[in-house]
């Protein structure tokens, strides 16, 4: 955990991040790759991914006992490398750690043929966190421009699994002017999911 480049696993609020990708699903107006290279003074660019076997060797150096949870988070989409995240939820689960995952929740879009919200849970996944991101389509499409139509209404039905599933979700908006904060709060009430807000570092 250095604050070089690459950053894989890094530290704050007494959890442990990771970082496995810079990939993403969507482009967001918001994201924090168009105004820095990360966070916490964090390098998160990747000149290339950490493989599964190399991530685990870097947690294996780590005493887990320090952390409250594990967050699968960083500059990109962890659900990209669904596989990496299954098999890393897994490791850190048999060791007794809350494993988190922060998503766009384009799952059924990247992968129809699976059944991702039991898979997570399989692995032992407690918290699903979804950027909710807006009250209706029209005005996802226009802050996150997804990579695929139908995006809004795939990420609430991967939202609906979750919470059939069992794992605990949580939808989350950033607070900008063209969100509407009670509608989208009206929204993870219908969901029986928890709701956050999240404020807007970049330029205005
Ligand atoms: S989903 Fe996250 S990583 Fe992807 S563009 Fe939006 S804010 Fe950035």
């Amino acid at each position: 955990m250095n604050k070089g480049n690459d950053t894989i696993i890094y530290t704050a609020h007494e959890n442990l991040y990771l970082n496995i990708t810079n990939r993403c699903t969507a482009e967001c107006v918001f994201c924090i790759k168009r105004y820095s290279d990360g966070v916490y003074g964090y390098n998160l660019r990747l000149s290339r991914e950490p493989t599964l076997s190399g991530i685990i060797n870097e947690l294996s150096k780590i005493d887990l006992s320090q952390y409250k949870e594990v967050v699968f988070t960083g500059l990109g989409e962890p659900l990209v490398r669904l596989d990496e995240v299954l098999g890393i939820t897994k490791w850190l689960t048999t060791r007794g750690m809350q494993v988190r995952l922060d998503t766009i929740g384009h799952a059924r879009i990247l992968y129809p043929d699976r059944n991702v919200a039991k898979e997570l849970a399989d692995a032992g996944m407690k918290i699903v966190s979804i950027s909710l991101n807006a009250q209706d389509e029209e005005t996802y499409n226009r802050l996150c421009s997804p990579k695929s139509r139908n995006s809004y209404i795939k990420m609430l039905e991967f939202a609906r699994e979750i919470f059939d599933a069992g794992m605990e979700l949580r939808f989350s908006v950033v607070n900008l002017p063209v969100v509407d904060i009670e509608k989208c709060r009206e929204i993870a009430k219908g969901y029986c999911a928890d709701f956050r807000v999240r404020g807007y570092g970049g330029p205005v």
